[in-house]
């Protein structure tokens, strides 16, 4: 069963840990935006109906209602199993909830990162606790119940009592879905150029100690299998039943679609993907019809394990499969950060932690490609 993903790329406000290609355009270049991506829906021949959408980006909840409805009829199929729309707090009102309810909207991803606001006001967010409270009601007043909370370990001025708290907050909204993800340092975001830089913009100088995000992130999985929702895959937690059938895509190597700036799609072996910036993306929408920039073979056998391994269920690793590999295997079950039983391989907790130590593995010792 196949996906859609749509890139929105549009932000009220860049904040300072993002290393996505989004942030603050012109209202102008959102408009040409906004038409070539249903051109570029509008032009695809579909070769299914797709079974779930994901609006992501970026910020697809600052869009119009009336632009999202036209937006999703150009896709194939209504009444999707999974349609998800990722959303800033403080922009939710009754009608746009309803808006996209009637949409075919029946999933929403809250971008919350933190309940703190000493947290918050230094990454550039302005809602606070109490409204991401409010919306969550909204939402579910408009008959969307299937609501998800992003939280950032490793943000500047986080402690263990203001972790401790928002943790706490999933608990009491009772939502049945949450993302936990580390603080990622790289070059794409202001804030982890300035942590690489040691300097102190930023909160730079006030993030917690590596040793402590991970701890957080420990205490985050046992906090949240406490409220009911059990780690699925590395960054993600569901009760039973809510699992993103989506994202699950990405992990299973099912086919998906993407359309807008940087979107990714995967069909029968191969992936491709599009222009990075919108302006990019547009301008080459306008002369070509198409945004697609690069093409490659996908490397299966590598990918089957270094995606599916971030499944708390592991993957299917008959001896056959797995020989290639056996004794980076064997290293890894010594090490403690994954279990083999002949049959499934799967990450152990520590392995969570590591896991990109485990991905680098497979890539390094992956036999020649399968294609
Ligand atoms: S974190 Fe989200 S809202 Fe903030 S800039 Fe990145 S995509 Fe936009």
């Amino acid at each position: 069963m196949a996906g859609v993903y749509i890139s929105y790329p549009f932000c009220a406000q860049k904040c300072t840990y993002c290393n996505f290609a989004s942030g603050v355009f012109p209202a102008a270049l959102e408009g040409e935006y906004f038409e070539s991506l249903v051109a570029e829906i509008r032009g695809t021949e579909w070769p299914w109906t797709p079974e779930t959408v994901y609006l992501g980006g970026g910020t697809p909840s600052q869009m119009d209602p009336g632009a999202l409805g036209r937006l999703l009829e150009a896709i194939p199929g209504r009444g999707w199993r999974e349609a998800t729309i990722e959303a800033a707090p403080g922009g939710i009102t009754a009608e746009k909830a309803e808006a996209w309810a009637r949409a075919g909207i029946n999933r929403v991803s809250l971008g919350v990162q933190s309940f703190a606001e000493a947290e918050l006001r230094g990454t550039g967010r302005r809602h606070t606790a109490g409204i991401v409270e409010r919306e969550v009601e909204t939402l579910r007043a408009s008959g969307i119940s299937n609501i998800s909370v992003d939280l950032i370990s490793g943000l500047p001025n986080q402690t263990g009592e203001t972790w401790a708290d928002s943790l706490d907050w999933v608990r009491r909204l009772e939502v049945p879905h949450a993302s936990v993800y580390m603080l990622e340092v790289d070059e794409d975001s202001r804030l982890g150029l300035e942590i690489l830089d040691g300097g102190t913009k930023y909160g730079a100088g006030r993030v917690p100690r590596e040793e402590e995000i991970a701890e957080f992130y420990e205490r985050a999985a046992d906090r949240m299998a406490e409220h009911g929702l059990e780690r699925y895959e590395i960054s993600n937690f569901a009760r039973a039943g809510y699992e993103s059938v989506h994202n699950l895509k990405y992990w299973r190597l099912e086919p998906y679609l993407g359309f807008g700036a940087d979107a990714h799609s995967y069909r029968e072996g191969r992936r491709w993907r599009n222009e990075e910036t919108p302006a990019q993306y547009v301008a080459r929408m306008r002369k070509e019809g198409t945004a697609v920039v690069e093409r490659t073979a996908a490397v299966l056998e590598e990918e089957y394990f270094f995606l599916g391994l971030r499944q708390m269920e592991g993957v299917e690793a008959e001896p056959g499969r797995i020989a290639p590999y056996r004794e980076a295997v064997e290293r890894l079950v010594e090490m403690g950060l994954v279990e083999y039983d002949g049959r499934r391989l799967r990450l152990t907790r520590r392995g969570v932690l590591l896991s990109n130590d485990v991905f680098e593995v497979f890539i390094h010792t992956c036999p020649a490609s399968s294609i």
